[in-house]
């Protein structure tokens, strides 16, 4: 066990910093890595986490705290959080929506495309903002090549530079991970003080002196992936992507304790060919959440020091379609408003705050709550979330 302990230490500093860092080359990045363990951004605050979940697929809230049943792990989140029962949502269509609630700002985007956004997303606000390095900002997804548009928008003041590393459902490294895995244990430093810095980082780690930690370096990458992707293999069912994402999302806050996981679901819509099956998918999603909160509790870590929100990007129609489904564009209110969720430990707790809120208040909530700015979002703070 020890031994165990001692490795996962030393491969979460090694994840931390020379692998996720493209060869070395940030070395502000690589100084705030090994400056841990993290300290709260903003003074007089316990969050130095944040989860953000969007429950994407159109999901109503008839099915989600409407029917507690579905969500007894959201509802114990409502419990000890903050809800929102009405958050306003824009039909954008899946992929403009979901990315609405990264941004701050309402997307409109085919469902079909598969492009980058235009405007900053939260993991590059707060990145930028913060310092954070790319190991400390992450979104796992539930698959598919639209959804790696939401690690980085195209901004000019921001875009890949301060982009989230992105893991999808399979357990699959963006290409530029994986080649930065490639190269692990080979760093090539750019200036000479980020040679001193990567020296320092392997002499600390006791690296690449004895035979012994060199094999360990050398099986880095394989390492990472199997903790990451850890149980994922045999997740099955309708919300098989889904639940992997959630999963990733869980093994990599455990392991890597990272500042920022975002995650982005889409199995809830089914729901266009059968309602049976969309609700599966809810409470299925529901369990795999709370086994995430069951992990955030259980670590002594984590539980006082990480925030979680669960949004849907938007509901769906009031009545079933022709195939006992439910379709969404009716522009009713089981369409247009969401229930969201906050958990953490600067939240009030067990509020509900009915007033209209937005999906796009989101991003601006969490650049506050670690004292960066969302510059470009229409959003605002979520009110009744702190006082
Ligand atoms: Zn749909």
């Amino acid at each position: 066990m020890q031994e165990r302990l001692r490795r996962r230490d030393f491969l979460r500093q090694a994840a931390l910093t020379g692998a996720l860092l493209p060869g070395l080359a940030c070395a502000n990045a690589l100084a705030a890595a090994l400056a841990r363990p993290l300290a709260p951004l903003v003074q007089g605050r316990k969050t130095k986490r944040v989860v953000l979940i969007a429950f994407s697929g159109g999901v109503r809230t008839r099915e989600t705290f409407g029917t507690p049943d579905n969500v007894p792990s959201m509802l114990a989140m409502a419990k000890e959080g903050v809800s929102f029962p009405r958050l306003r949502t824009s039909n954008l269509g899946h992929f403009g929506a979901s990315m609405s609630i990264f941004t701050g700002i309402n997307e409109p985007r085919g469902i079909r495309e598969n492009q980058r956004g235009p405007d900053p997303t939260v993991f590059e606000y707060l990145r930028k903002d913060l310092g954070l390095a790319q190991g400390d900002v992450w979104v796992t997804t539930s698959g598919g090549a639209q959804q790696t548009n939401y690690s980085y928008g195209l901004h000019p003041d921001y875009g890949a530079r301060y982009g989230a590393t992105i893991l999808d459902g399979d357990g699959i490294f963006n290409t530029k991970f994986k080649t930065l895995l490639d190269t692990f244990g080979k760093p090539k430093p750019v200036t000479p003080h980020e040679a001193e810095l990567a020296e320092r980082l392997r002499s600390g780690l006791g690296g690449a002196t004895s035979p012994e930690e060199r094999e360990n370096v050398e099986r880095v990458e394989q390492y990472i992936l199997d903790e990451l992707t850890r149980g994922t293999t045999g997740l099955t069912g309708a919300n098989a992507g889904d639940a992997k994402a959630l999963r990733l999302a869980r093994n990599l806050l455990t392991i890597f304790k990272p500042r920022v996981v975002g995650v982005v679901l889409q199995n809830a819509d089914v729901a266009h060919g059968s309602f049976n099956a969309y609700a599966e998918v809810v409470r299925r999603n529901d369990a795999a959440i709370g086994e995430l909160m069951a992990a955030i509790k259980d670590d002594e870590e984590l539980r006082d020091s990480t925030a979680v929100f669960v949004l849907p990007e938007f509901g769906r129609d009031r009545d079933l379609n022709s195939r006992r489904g439910l379709d969404h564009g009716d522009g009713s209110d089981d369409l247009n408003y969401v229930q969201g969720v906050a958990w953490g430990p600067d939240f009030k707790r067990g509020r509900e705050v009915t007033e209209d809120l937005r999906t796009i208040d989101v991003t601006p909530t969490i650049c506050s709550l670690f004292g960066a700015e969302a510059k470009l979002a229409k959003g605002a703070v979520l009110r009744g979330l702190f006082g």
